[in-house]
């Protein structure tokens, strides 16, 4: 079959402290910093740890904790520690691909009750599969679209042809650019105002999202990064049921309402 078949350890999935609910009674571990083992690095109060509930089996899970504030989010930020979040993230992801050890590592992060996450506090994920059909993640036509901004190198845009439907917001950096130079600021820059966008204008009661990272040779060798932001909400019965990709027909309007938010 054509597909990813992953197995998952159900006994350990039902350990996990669930902190995402108001009514959630489980308290904070990512709060309780001085009981957190496995750190592997910190900046400031950023902190990349191994993840402690490996449910995906045979794949190695690591957690980034954003900060030390439980109820902060990336549109909070200053864009200093967004910045240097981005970076830290992206260092990390790039050890574990440049490891040898993985056939893929997957970067992203869970945010809100209806992203798949169970964890309030701002955190990303890293899983290095050992095995893994890279070709099966992602098509990078869906990364590609109306494009809302440019500026140093970067792209901003909403998908014409997205992965599932409405309002995903695409960010791409220069190609080549994995750590360092000025276009990966801005590359942070792009993802903090696409979550404080989607969270704040595009629907006023979102709650939840997720960013995927994604990256990929170019037709010249150099390898490629991009973001992905997806509102989530329920998710349309056509998509799951019958995998048809809705196109919004309101494409041209967002990115024109984002650019006169942002960008005026
Ligand atoms: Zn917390």
């Amino acid at each position: 079959m054509n597909i990813n078949l992953i197995h998952f350890d159900t006994s350990v999935g039902v350990k996990k402290p669930r902190t995402m609910l108001k009514s959630s009674i489980d308290s904070c571990p990512f709060c309780d910093v001085e009981h957190l083992t496995d750190i592997i690095d910190t900046d400031g109060d950023i902190i990349f740890l191994k993840n402690k509930y490996v449910v995906v089996e045979g794949s190695d899970q690591f957690v980034i904790i954003e900060g030390s504030e439980c109820h902060s989010d990336m549109p909070r930020y200053s864009k200093e520690k967004m910045r240097r979040l981005i970076r830290f993230g992206l260092k990390h992801w790039k050890n574990l691909l440049d490891s040898g050890k993985y056939e893929d590592v997957l970067f992203f992060k869970n945010y809100g009750e209806l992203s798949g996450g169970t964890i309030r506090h701002p955190h990303m994920q890293l899983v290095g599969f050992p095995k893994l059909n890279r070709d099966l993640l992602f098509d990078p036509i869906e990364l590609h679209g109306e494009i809302i901004f440019e500026s140093d190198g970067v792209e901003i845009n909403i998908s014409t042809t997205p992965r599932v439907g409405f309002g995903e917001i695409n960010i791409i950096p220069p190609a080549g650019n994995f750590i360092d130079s000025k276009s990966l600021d801005t590359f942070a820059d792009f993802i903090q105002i696409g979550i404080d966008y989607l969270t704040k204008h595009f629907r006023k009661d979102l709650s939840s999202y997720n960013i995927f990272f994604y990256h990929r040779e170019n037709s010249e060798g150099i390898d490629q990064i991009y973001a992905k932001l997806i509102p989530r909400f329920a998710t349309s019965p056509y998509f799951v049921g019958y995998n048809i990709h809705f196109v919004p027909n309101n494409v041209k309007t967002l990115a024109e309402e984002i650019r006169q938010i942002y960008f005026s």
